[in-house]
């Protein structure tokens, strides 16, 4: 079956009732039902049935989506919006000038990330951490504090660093064979701890690894301290809703000592910080109003997250409004990183 017809039949099955539209976090902002996963799918149905023109507006509307998974998780035809939507990107990639796109994509398949740098090599374990490039590139901190934090918990655990591939999913770039080749990486290796929560997500679904996100092993380890600080806790997308990891980051905070204050929108229902599927690229202004939504929902509490991606993108926009943190970062430093 040729892409586009498998585009067609994932697609396909989408009745247009609408449900998805309330959850949708681009909706909120937008208003425009051409913004919720129903408006996306139809205009691609239209398109690969040659109703529609591949204009680039039209085109776009793939690219204007999260990947937050709020849509699927309340789809009752169980439609895999981020699936089919991975999918229309690499269809259309070729046909549209995104340039930024274009190059994250060419550097992931030629140097093997989106930084286009060299990771720094790994060491070698049964178990291993896996900081993702997001953090070893632009958030070292993140990926100090998880060694740390794991060392304190687990002893001495290995290193692995390689991108996941996520860039190439997520830009409209073709992943097997950078998830192909990584694969013999991950030989000999029991479990996989990371941070990221997109990469846990791709390593459990892609690569079938026993893969845990940090504040699993952390709350079923036990780990504890006396930190005394309030916070409000942002509940990463692809950790709640694509890992269902909900409760061990609360356990863990908890444990340390702080008070965590609940937004509006948490747990399965959290909103996205609009950091998600390229979005800050594509749609700069959207993304940065999702991220001012978030911020306004922690109002003047400190706001703790669970990813490198969440904790750019808010802290960003955020500027000196809103302190927020990884709550690796505040585990391991303590307190004085929020004061
Ligand atoms: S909830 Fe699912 S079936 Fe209903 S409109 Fe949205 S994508 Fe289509
Ligand atoms: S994944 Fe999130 S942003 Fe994308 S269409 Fe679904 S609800 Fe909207």
């Amino acid at each position: 079956m040729s892409e586009a017809d498998e585009l067609l039949r994932l697609a396909g099955r989408c009745m247009r009732c609408g449900f998805c539209r309330a959850p949708c976090p681009l909706f909120r902002s937008t208003l425009s039902d051409g913004s919720t996963a129903r408006g996306k799918l139809q205009t691609l149905l239209a398109i690969l049935r040659g109703e529609l023109g591949r204009s680039r507006g039209a085109m776009l509307r793939v690219f204007e989506c999260t990947t937050c998974g709020a849509c699927a998780q309340v789809c009752p035809a169980g439609v895999r919006v981020e699936e089919v939507l991975e999918g229309a990107r690499r269809s259309f990639l070729g046909e549209l000038e995104l340039p930024v796109h274009q190059w994250m994509v060419e550097a992931t398949l030629s140097t093997g990330n989106p930084f286009a740098a060299e990771f720094e090599p790994g060491v070698r374990g049964e178990v291993v951490f896996f900081p993702g490039c997001t953090s070893h590139f632009r958030v070292r901190e993140i990926e100090d504090a998880c060694l740390s934090l794991l060392e304190r918990t687990l002893g001495r655990v290995g290193v692995l660093r390689f991108c996941c591939g996520a860039p190439l999913l997520t830009f409209g770039g073709p992943a097997e064979e950078l998830i192909d080749s990584n694969r013999r990486l991950l030989e000999g290796v029991e479990l996989v701890v990371a941070h990221c929560p997109t990469c846990t997500k791709v390593l459990r679904e892609r690569y079938g690894a026993e893969a845990l996100h940090i504040s699993q092993v952390l709350a079923e380890h036990g780990f504890e301290a006396e930190l005394g600080v309030r916070a409000a806790y942002h509940d990463p997308c692809h950790l709640a809703r694509g890992c269902g990891v909900v409760e061990e980051p609360r356990e863990v905070l908890s444990a340390a000592g702080v008070e965590l204050v609940e937004l509006e929108h948490s747990g399965r229902e959290t909103a996205c910080c609009g950091a998600g599927g390229g979005l800050p690229v594509t749609f700069p202004e959207l993304s940065a109003e999702l991220a001012k939504r978030r911020l306004e929902e922690a109002a003047s509490e400190v706001l703790l997250t669970f990813c490198p991606t969440c904790y750019l993108h808010l802290s960003r926009v955020a500027g000196e409004s809103l302190r927020v943190v990884d709550a690796s970062v505040l585990l391991a430093g303590g307190a004085h990183e929020v004061r």
